[in-house]
């Protein structure tokens, strides 16, 4: 059952600012509601005022400039993100992420700032955007700043939002030449989230080294974790197979995953160590040949 709340609808983001700083400690924002009507049901959450910002125009868009990348509105929804253009050009592995998260009912309606702000470590956006080195703008009556992603997850489902504060924007800067990224997440139902999920972003020079690495696991740790040592054994070398292995090690040492009834631990651990090897083979020959 879901408690008694009070529904706000306002026309402007300035608008929600103010409601959001008039109703700090009692209010919810709501876009899509995907997640947190569910989490409102199970009554895991309370809350007097929800303020609700999916028509806002001013938070749905996407832009790309050559110089600053992609700008994404916050209520900008996974289904125009899965059929952007743009995005096929410049930023394809986000078509391939979209296409398996969640069912396309969730993704016509969801959206990239409710997926963010949910901080599910399970979430596929997250752990992709941290690779790609997003940004994400937040904003309040008072201003707004400007965090990197990795910045963000600072607990189990929990963000470095203050309480009168709302996500914006998230920016993706342009992939460097010789840039590649790829994500795969390990499930057992189709486009279910992820029992763990793995996204590397790889710069390969003309020599055919590594220069850039960013490895990042989703639902191995209460927070997407970046696999530091991974990226570390990765950085300088030459495409192996041997290296490879070494990579998917560091990976599975990085992790910090818990048993659930989805998975034990040691199989978290093992599929970290899977999916490393393949996501890096894979964004370091596509950065190769780019
Ligand atoms: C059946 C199902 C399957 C799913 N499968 C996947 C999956 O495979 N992979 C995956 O990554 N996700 C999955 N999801 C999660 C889904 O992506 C999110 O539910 C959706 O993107 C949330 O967006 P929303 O606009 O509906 O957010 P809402 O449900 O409206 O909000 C979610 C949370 O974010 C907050 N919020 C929303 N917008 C903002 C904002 N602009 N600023 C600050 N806080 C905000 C809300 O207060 C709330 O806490 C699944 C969800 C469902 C229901």
């Amino acid at each position: 059952m879901i408690h008694d709340f009070t529904y706000l609808k306002p026309g402007t983001l300035q608008e929600a600012l103010s409601m959001l700083a008039d109703h700090k400690d009692d209010s919810k924002i709501i876009c899509g509601g995907q997640s947190l009507l569910i989490v409102m049901r199970q009554g895991l959450l309370v809350t007097d005022y929800l303020i609700d910002i999916k028509g806002l125009k001013e938070l749905s868009y996407l832009t790309y400039d050559e110089k600053e990348g992609f700008k994404i509105g916050a209520a900008t929804t996974h289904r125009i993100i899965e059929t952007s253009e743009l995005i096929k050009q410049r930023c394809p592995v986000l078509i391939a992420v979209e296409k398996r998260l969640a069912s396309i009912q969730v993704r016509n309606w969801g959206t990239i700032a409710g997926n963010l702000a949910h901080g599910d470590s399970s979430g596929d956006l997250a752990p992709t955007l941290i690779a790609l080195d997003a940004k994400i703008k937040l904003a309040s009556s008072k201003g707004s700043r400007i965090v990197p992603l990795e910045q963000f997850y600072t607990g189990l489902f929990e963000t470095a939002l203050e309480k009168d504060e709302l996500v914006v924007e998230v920016q993706i800067p342009p992939l460097r030449p010789g840039t590649a990224a790829a994500y795969k997440k390990f499930n057992l139902i189709e486009n279910d989230q992820a029992i763990v999920g793995v996204a590397a972003a790889l710069t390969v020079d003309r020599g055919g080294a590594c220069k850039e690495a960013r490895v990042v696991l989703s639902n191995a740790g209460v927070t997407p974790i970046r696999a530091k040592s991974a990226e570390t054994v990765l950085i300088g070398k030459k495409l192996a197979d041997a290296l490879l292995a070494k990579a998917g090690e560091a990976a599975s040492g990085d992790a910090d995953p818990v048993s659930d009834i989805h998975a034990s631990e040691a199989y978290r651990r093992h599929l970290v160590k899977v999916l490393t090897k393949r996501m890096v083979r894979q964004a370091w020959e596509q950065a190769a040949h780019s």
